[in-house]
């Protein structure tokens, strides 16, 4: 996502950045650049013209031309005008890493009420991903102590409620950790009656109300009805359902894939029934960002989430104002952060990094890093959340399948040899490498890094007198 509206960025602000003095000329002819780049994202035309619009208006109005560094001042202005068009500050709050599933102030997406529960409706067209995003939001709830019912009222397609059973389970399950009890309701026979009664979803939707408060459930997450494309049935089922449970969120899920389609379904949801905020899925595939950029501007609701993948665990808030720093190139240090928070605790990487300037680091320690590396996400999508690194990236090949390969050596070692790498000879490394289906000269190799990463550590740990030994006496 954003790939190449980032470069197009890039190269147009390229224009006026970096130059002592620029004319209204440079600017007028990066923001020509601008205007197609947004365009050439699927962005709806009027809003890419009022995009440029506003931005050149303000590089005018801020007197830009007699400042120190114009092009740096034009960059904030677009910055802070993707902000806006994005959804602004107000959308989750930047300090929010829970992206507004936290209780409390107007990020909340998901308010506790009293008494429960919360009921969140989950709304949209077939395949946009909603009943993933179902469990997904389970997930993230769970996480956080709160006990959810999932209730199945996708009648439509059949194999919804199967679908929503399964996701309760692992939600449930010690595969996903967390604190929360989660609650299934669903009623596969209703889908079968479902062509002669018009109001069983209804029902369905009311008896899974009362599931969740007879469980004492924090929230109630309804999966509901979707169709390939919107009709006035759907919506009569939709506006019915929403007048039986009297929903706090209704959650409109759209895919990314669609681009302007998916905002035209979005402001057409809109007109019917009252939506509370877009969750945006398929944010991970290459997509051109239209959609993210033009669903705040056209129906006036905010993009809370975005899913990012097809795990349970790929839901993530979304942050206006760290996607824009990500589409031109600033880096989205914060997100980079939490996620390593969220994988190592700051006692583990203590411990870690003793160990390591103990030199008493074993392949054991090592493998467990990797692993918290992996579940980060791929290795293009942690780089580019550095400064800069953004657009540089594209075509560069990073073997992505190393961190599993590496994986996989490690794994055919015996315990003893991953806490003694030392005692690896030539006829230990040929049946490691055999078990993994690997040359000897991999093994070698991986032993040979991990040695030197090893006596780095010790080099700069070296006790009280190494470079962390004065670090840490600073
Ligand atoms: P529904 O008909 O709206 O309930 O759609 P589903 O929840 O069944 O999702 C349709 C397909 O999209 C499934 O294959 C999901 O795994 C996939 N999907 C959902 N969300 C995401 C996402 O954020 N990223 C990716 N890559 N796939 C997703």
């Amino acid at each position: 996502m954003f790939g190449n509206l980032s470069d197009k960025f890039e190269s147009a602000l390229r224009k006026v950045s970096g130059k002592g003095k620029i004319s209204e000329g440079n600017i007028a002819e990066a923001m020509e650049d601008v205007r197609e780049a947004l365009l050439e994202a699927d962005v709806d035309y009027e809003i890419a013209e009022a995009f440029v619009g506003r931005v050149s208006q303000e590089a005018v109005g801020t007197e830009v031309l007699e400042s120190v560094d114009p092009g740096q001042q034009i960059i904030q202005i677009v910055h802070e005008e993707l902000v806006r068009l994005l959804g602004g500050e107000e959308a989750v709050k930047d300090d929010d890493p829970t992206g507004g599933l936290q209780a409390g102030g107007p990020a909340d997406a998901i308010p506790r009420v009293s008494p429960g529960p919360t009921v969140v409706m989950v709304a949209g067209l077939q395949g946009s991903g909603k009943t993933t995003t179902c469990g997904k939001l389970a997930a993230a709830l769970k996480k956080q102590g709160r006990s959810v019912t999932l209730g199945a009222a996708d009648l439509q397609r059949p194999a919804a409620v199967t679908q929503l059973r399964v996701l309760s389970e692992q939600v449930g399950s010690d595969a996903c950790p967390g604190t929360g009890e989660v609650f299934f309701h669903g009623e596969p026979d209703a889908c079968a009656a479902y062509g002669e009664a018009v109001g069983v979803a209804v029902e369905v939707a009311k008896r899974a109300l009362a599931a969740a408060r007879a469980h004492k459930a924090d929230v109630l997450i309804l999966d509901t009805a979707g169709r390939l494309h919107l009709n006035d049935e759907l919506m009569k089922e939709l506006k019915r359902v929403e007048r039986a449970v009297g929903p706090h969120q209704v959650l409109l899920v759209l895919d990314a894939m669609t681009g302007q389609d998916a905002v035209n379904s979005a402001e057409a949801f809109d007109k019917q029934l009252e939506i509370d905020g877009v969750v945006l899925t398929k944010f991970d595939s290459d997509t051109r960002g239209g959609a993210a950029l033009s669903v705040r501007e056209v129906t006036g609701k905010p993009i809370r989430f975005v899913g990012t993948g097809e795990t349970l665990d790929a839901l993530e808030g979304f942050h206006p104002r760290r996607i824009a720093g990500r589409i031109l190139g600033m880096g989205d240090v914060v997100s980079l952060v939490e996620k390593a928070q969220a994988e190592v605790s700051e006692e583990e990487a203590t411990r870690l990094q003793d160990k390591l300037a103990a030199g008493e680091m074993t392949m054991e320690d090592f493998l467990k890093q990797l692993k918290a590396l992996r579940r980060m996400g791929s290795m293009k999508s942690l780089l580019g959340m550095l400064p800069g690194v953004g657009s540089q990236l594209k075509n560069l090949d990073l073997d992505e399948g190393r961190i599993d390969r590496t994986e996989a050596i490690i794994n055919s070692m015996s315990t003893t040899e991953r806490r003694k790498v030392k005692i690896l000879d030539n006829s230990r490394r040929r049946r490691i490498a055999k078990g993994c289906g690997q040359e000897p000269a991999d093994v070698s190799q991986l032993v040979k890094g991990f040695e030197m990463v090893s006596q780095m550590g010790q080099l700069m740990g070296g006790g009280g007198t190494g470079m962390m030994g004065k670090m840490k006496a600073l």
